[in-house]
């Protein structure tokens, strides 16, 4: 079961969207310097039930465009049918990962993907030095350039 820390509307993290997003507890990755270490144990938070997704679902309905998962992608049984269930909804999907690549079978639900572990001395996406890569996964384009001022 995956779970979260964080529940909030995010409008920067994904260009041209309104998204519901959540911070999944959990993270193997270790990356010095994270900014959400504080998530990095999974028993706590709250459990992202695919009961408790789509009473969001519905709460926001027509107020979002897009679901982000900042995280999940270590659990890929357990995140595929919450991607399938924002899908169907008529959402867009997200997922930031610290991986270089994930699950092709998330990847074919996803309509965007974040990959990269942070690496301080490289900056986030909104650093032109960064190895952090943006990707509309329905076209393959890198959309690094609108995280740069
Ligand atoms: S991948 Fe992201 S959440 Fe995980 S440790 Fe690295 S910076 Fe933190």
């Amino acid at each position: 079961m995956l779970r979260f820390t964080d529940e909030h509307i995010a409008f920067q993290e994904v260009p041209g969207e309104v998204s519901l997003a959540y911070t999944i507890a959990g993270c193997p990755l270790g990356c010095k310097g994270c900014h959400s270490s504080y998530s990095w144990h999974s028993g706590q938070g709250t459990a992202l039930t695919s009961s408790y997704l789509q009473q969001r679902l519905q709460t926001y309905q027509d107020l979002i465009s897009c679901v982000l998962f900042l995280g999940g992608e270590w659990q890929p049984q357990t995140l595929l049918p919450l991607l399938i269930m924002v899908r169907r909804a008529g959402l867009n999907s997200c997922l930031y990962t610290g991986l270089d690549d994930v699950n092709p079978a998330l990847k074919q639900q996803l309509t965007y993907l974040k990959t990269g572990r942070w690496l301080a001395e490289r900056g986030g996406l909104n650093s032109p030095d960064t190895n952090q890569v943006f990707t509309d996964l329905r076209t393959g384009q890198c959309l690094n350039p609108l995280f740069i001022q």
